[in-house]
């Protein structure tokens, strides 16, 4: 049997107990593929609200973040939110898992694309809350400046556990380009090298069933992150909801998403080649409301994750 590095198992091994990921949206932050500095409409399929449903409580705010902003006239506001959230969601964990030790997970949009003054007052104020270990940070590959590699370095050295989770989705520029995607997969892997040159750890986010990618391509993907040095990856099914513009090529039929069989295939084999230390966070993901459109086995995450553990215990992988 092929024992996975889930992160369950990499935080237990790590500090001999549980640790819990507290993901956090704050009011503000954006995308520079959404505001229109390096595109407009966001990815294909993005609609942030329902990948984080906490994002549709956050107070209403004109401001929102980039590199350019002056002034961060809501950062108190923020910080605000990150403790409150912090608390609810770890009151919650704590209730239910006897958990005490979190990582503060900065999930929606794009958690680098701010001045570095608001990035470091609120993930110093992260760091400061009770039993927090370290951070998770998903961005983007075009908006991490030096500085807060730096920064983020600086907190590896106190002993803190720093991640930065950088959306990739495919390595071909083909699809990035279909999906809006807003970059090309040139200098991934070179700012894969220099973030982990700072201790800082790497996640990347692979998606399958992406518009016009067959299953070699998907695994293509994964042995070229695999082959960067990588430390953790997620991998998710590509899911159409509701207003995004997969929705209308869904509708009218210039778009096939994949099924939950050739999905777990192509997971099987993904783990079958994954080595050993890559911590594997995350391979199934789905939304469990109306907003879902399609493929409709991503409604419910429970019985995708069965059906496919059952496929990974044939195959002797243990998950
Ligand atoms: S990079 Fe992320 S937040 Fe930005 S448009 Fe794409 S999916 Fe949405």
């Amino acid at each position: 049997m092929k024992q996975i590095l889930t992160v369950g198992r990499y935080f237990k091994s790590k500090y001999k107990q549980r640790v819990r990921k507290i993901p956090i949206s704050l009011q503000g932050f954006t995308c520079p593929n959404i505001d229109g500095s390096v595109a407009k409409g966001g990815c294909t399929y993005c609609k942030n609200e329902t990948f984080s449903p906490s994002l549709q409580n956050l107070p209403k705010t004109n401001i929102t973040m980039n590199f350019q902003l002056k002034e961060n006239t809501i950062i108190n506001e923020q910080l605000e939110t990150l403790k409150n959230q912090f608390n609810m969601h770890s009151s919650h964990h704590k209730d239910k898992f006897d958990t005490n030790k979190y990582m503060v997970y900065f999930q929606s949009f794009s958690n680098t694309y701010a001045p570095y003054n608001t990035l470091k007052t609120l993930y110093d104020e992260a760091l400061r809350l009770q039993n927090v270990i370290g951070l998770s940070i998903g961005t983007r590959t075009d908006c991490v400046e030096d500085n807060v590699l730096e920064l983020l370095g600086e907190y590896v050295k106190n002993g803190k556990e720093i991640w930065l989770e950088y959306g990739i989705q495919s390595i071909f520029n083909s699809t990035l380009k279909l999906i809006n995607r807003g970059h090309g997969i040139e200098g991934a892997k070179e700012l894969v090298a220099k973030t982990r040159s700072y201790g800082i750890k790497v996640c990347v986010h692979l998606i399958y069933g992406l518009p016009k990618e067959d299953s070699n391509m998907m695994l293509e993907s994964l042995n070229e992150v695999i082959s960067w040095g990588i430390d953790g990856i997620k991998i998710h099914p590509l899911y159409i909801v509701k207003d995004t513009i997969m929705e209308k090529m869904y509708d009218v039929g210039k778009y096939t998403p994949i099924t939950l069989q050739e999905y777990t295939d192509l997971i099987v084999k993904s783990l079958q080649i994954m080595p050993n230390n890559i911590v594997v966070q995350r391979i199934s993901a789905g939304a469990h409301d109306d907003s879902l459109v399609a493929p409709l086995w991503c409604f419910d995450k429970n019985i995708q994750m069965s059906y496919i553990r059952e496929k990974l215990l044939q195959a002797k992988i243990v998950y």
